[in-house]
């Protein structure tokens, strides 16, 4: 049995007698290794190891911090298989979609090779009495990202290579059930020339994130994950003085128009409801049908979700793996079950469902609900499983509102064929991130990724210009030099002369 182990200061840290949860390959229900749980004293010593390496490293010239990034780069593209081979081994996504998302994670990393000149600011040359006023961005200090199950290479590239271009040190605590890619993702920063104690990595559960929101030398702490946990995070490193932003869950709805090209619709619906068995924070898990469409947007829908492939993640042709534990397969099956009792129509039903060879995984097959009404579990709770909600609305109007009265505002996406009908839904809902004829929007890497409303907790986005923000401070300076100070003293505020 292997076990995973934590790494701070450059090296693999093994704690005897720790505490440790089994990680299982949720295709065959097996346990494939043990992760160690960290303690307050391991978070200590890796709180400890970044605050030592950060000085240096935030005096590392930009340019030689971007050449890092690059050789990192270099590193990963040789490295993609063997990541996505991990990924789906432990999340059970299908092996062409980990190597989607470490593709996705990747392209971040490229975003932090252009540091220089993301850093440049702005200058204001003579703005009286012989001075001038510029501005600057340092970094912060120790950094944190916590990070869950669902991306665990593209999530922790959302955080730790902006942290540690913009001159930070960084601890990952990624999430406890696929925790091995963050282990390779030390090494690889390791061999890319990083120093010692930029880049740690500490397993664990709410112990470890609980010592880390509570260290005086962390200064700042990104999380992804659900929002009850992003809402505390915020609320707790708020009050403990941290900067932190706080990505949530959502309820990604898709808008069918009835002048949308049908077929289009669909093969994005089902792309984005069951791609990687629903468990994205932007799949679609509601589509809303607008007007008469609905009907032939139903009939197109059943036979695909039916169709759908579903098997080991691992085997060729799979279009969709299993869900990450037998857990949240339970919780998965008792929300349909909720439906079905609260009056939606299950037309498709994916419980109950047997692959071949792998009957311990936790699989279940695509589901799909008619007549789904606003105020049922279905429609206000995040499934984060392969169930697609039809609800039905009469026209533009009501669609906008359902959205805009939904708690979460991650990503949304609107089917159509007229540009006014786009430009007003996307001005008008209150959603972070929109997709025109586009299923699932994930800004690229120098764009930022974030939701609205419950989605999000703090100010700024992830990644893209609000992360080289989130990761600096802003100082302003103003200069002059002896001989342009005027004799005697001010007592009225100076104002440009
Ligand atoms: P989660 O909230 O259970 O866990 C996220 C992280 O928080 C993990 O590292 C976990 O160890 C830690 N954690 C869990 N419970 C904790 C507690 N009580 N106290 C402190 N820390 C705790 O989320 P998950 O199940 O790993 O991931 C799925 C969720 O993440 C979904 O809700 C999904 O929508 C969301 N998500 C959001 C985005 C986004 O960008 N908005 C992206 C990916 C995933």
């Amino acid at each position: 049995m292997s076990i995973i182990s934590h790494y701070i200061n450059g090296r693999v840290v093994t704690v005897v007698d720790a505490r440790r949860q089994a990680v299982f390959n949720p295709a065959s229900g097996v346990e494939i290794a043990q992760v160690e749980f960290a303690d307050q004293q391991l978070v200590d010593q890796a709180v400890a190891a970044a605050k030592a390496a950060w000085p240096a490293w935030s005096e590392t010239a930009p340019l030689r911090r971007a050449r890092v990034m690059f050789k990192f780069k270099e590193l990963l593209e040789q490295n993609q298989e063997k990541l996505a081979v991990m990924i789906t081994h432990e999340h059970g996504k299908i092996f062409s979609d980990a190597m989607g998302e470490v593709t996705r994670g990747i392209e971040v990393v490229e975003f932090s090779c252009g540091l220089p000149q993301l850093l440049k600011t702005q200058f204001s040359d003579n703005i009286g009495g012989g001075i001038d006023n510029w501005n600057i961005r340092q970094s912060l200090g120790v950094t944190v990202g916590i990070t869950p199950f669902n991306f665990p290479f593209m999530v922790p590239m959302w955080m730790a290579p902006l942290a540690i271009a913009c001159g930070n040190s960084f601890i990952l605590k990624p999430s406890e059930r696929d925790p091995s890619a963050s282990l390779l993702i030390a090494d690889l920063f390791q061999q890319a020339g990083l120093p010692d104690g930029v880049f740690n990595v500490v397993h664990g559960d709410k112990v470890a994130v609980d010592a880390l929101l509570a260290h005086p030398d962390v200064a700042a702490v990104s999380f992804v994950g659900s929002t009850p946990i992003a809402e505390y995070i915020h609320t707790e490193a708020s009050r403990l003085g941290k900067r932190v932003q706080a990505l949530g869950g959502a309820k990604n709805h898709l808008v069918v128009m009835p002048d949308a090209n049908l077929d289009q619709a669909v093969d994005a619906l089902i792309g984005a409801a069951y791609g990687s068995a629903g468990e994205r924070c932007m799949a679609i898990s509601v589509a809303v049908a607008v007007g008469e469409i609905a009907d032939a947007l139903v009939a197109k829908l059943k036979p695909r979700v039916e169709a759908l492939k579903v098997g080991d993640g691992m085997t060729a042709n799979v279009e969709m793996g299993p869900v990450i534990s037998a857990a949240h397969k339970a919780k998965i099956e008792s929300l349909i079950a909720s439906g079905v009792e609260q009056g939606a129509h299950l037309i498709v039903d994916g419980r109950g469902l047997q692959v071949a060879g792998h009957e311990q995984g936790y699989f279940i097959g695509g589901s799909l609900f008619d007549h789904v009404q606003e105020g049922m579990r279905i429609h206000s709770e995040e499934i984060f499983g392969p169930v697609l909600c039809v609800v039905r609305v009469p026209d533009f109007s009501a669609a906008l509102d359902l959205i805009n009265r939904h708690e979460f505002g991650n990503g949304v996406s609107l089917y159509t064929a007229d540009g006014n009908t786009a430009r007003e839904f996307s001005r008008r809902v209150q959603v972070g991130m929109v997709g025109i004829n586009v299923p699932i929007p994930v800004p690229m890497a120098w764009h930022s990724f974030g939701g609205w409303k419950r989605s999000l907790f703090g100010d700024m986005h992830a990644y893209g210009e609000e992360g080289i923000r989130f990761y600096t401070r802003y100082k302003s300076i103003m200069q002059r030099w002896p001989d342009s100070i005027v004799k005697g003293a001010e007592f009225t505020m100076p104002v440009a002369k």
